[in-house]
């Protein structure tokens, strides 16, 4: 990372720039080491769909986002909610350059100085996008799918997700002993996202429509058949049918993510799931806790 003169003058004072530095020394991207089980973890959603997408994961000193696809004021209030400070923020970690993903990772990279990790193409997507006004300099950070990083104890590793974007990678956060997968504008689920996704202790998944919703909705037929391809996104259905298929022990928390407005709904994305873990004998509540994540609302905390 390169820093100008004009931006160390402008990091010249307060915390500001000892947080700039605090972060840049705590960023060992090609160093492993040993994860420590310390503290516990808390996860929650700022926002979560067309709307917007922001996601928390972080503990009592420090925390990251996945996406950042709400204004830099919501984001800053509905953590503070949550009694998370921006300043705590370590990392943001973006999925994809659709703008409801993106839409502070301008602001917050080179105004907060908050490191923005992506794909070179997902950074390339970024750059090109006309609606971010803070073109990422010093806070582009670049990542390989596949290549693990380290933030503080958190290991990181992207994985390919398809989708119709420049590029997507979905995450598996591994932190003191527990994995947390993340992937969301889920055209289909490859054997690339199974791999990763099964490795999860907590998921996000994307259940985005309902099948018979979209076909007898409004949308125009080119929407319909873009959202429904394998590089739109996934639909109660998949998401239901893969976790049924593959449910494993180890698995102990669901959310479902990028619920469609117009078609889908908190009760039928949930329903769906939990029917189709039931008739695999697997009890929602007894072995698992399944959650949805409802548009531009800030979810409750998990801790773990
Ligand atoms: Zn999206
Ligand atoms: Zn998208």
């Amino acid at each position: 990372m390169s820093i100008s003169p004009v931006t160390l003058r402008i990091l010249s004072i307060g915390t500001a720039r000892d947080n700039f530095l605090k972060k840049l020394l705590s960023l060992h991207s090609s160093m492993q080491y040993e994860l420590f089980p310390s503290e516990r973890f808390t996860f929650f959603s700022l926002s979560s769909g067309s709307c917007g997408n922001c996601y928390y994961l972080g503990n009592s000193r420090y925390g990251i986002l996945i996406d950042a696809g709400l204004g830099p004021r919501v984001i800053r209030k509905r953590l503070a909610q949550h009694g998370v400070e921006l300043s705590s923020i370590m990392a943001i970690l973006i999925t994809h350059d659709h703008y409801d993903h993106i839409k502070s990772a301008g602001y917050l990279g080179e105004k907060m100085y908050i490191p923005v990790y992506a794909t070179r193409a997902v950074h390339r997507g970024i750059e090109a996008c006309p609606m971010i006004n803070n073109r990422l300099n010093g806070s582009a950070k670049y990542i390989e799918k596949g290549a693990p990083f380290q933030i503080e104890d958190l290991r990181i590793t992207a994985f390919n997700v398809p989708h119709d974007s420049n590029d997507n990678a979905g995450y598996l956060i591994e932190f003191g002993g527990q994995k947390l997968a993340i992937a969301t504008d889920v055209g289909m689920i490859t054997e690339e996202v199974a791999h990763y996704m099964l490795q999860a202790n907590h998921l996000v998944i994307e259940s985005n429509y309902d099948e018979e919703m979209l076909q007898n909705g409004r949308y125009p037929i080119y929407l319909k058949k873009r959202i429904s391809s394998g590089t739109g996104h996934l639909s109660n259905r998949q998401a239901a049918e893969f976790l049924a298929n593959n449910f494993h022990d180890g698995l102990r928390n669901i959310w479902l993510c990028h619920l469609s407005g117009d078609n889908n709904n908190p009760q039928l994305a949930y329903s769906t799931m939990k029917e189709h873990l039931s008739r695999r004998g697997i009890e929602v509540g007894l072995q698992l806790s399944l959650r949805v994540f409802e548009r531009n609302v800030l979810s409750d905390k998990t801790e773990f």
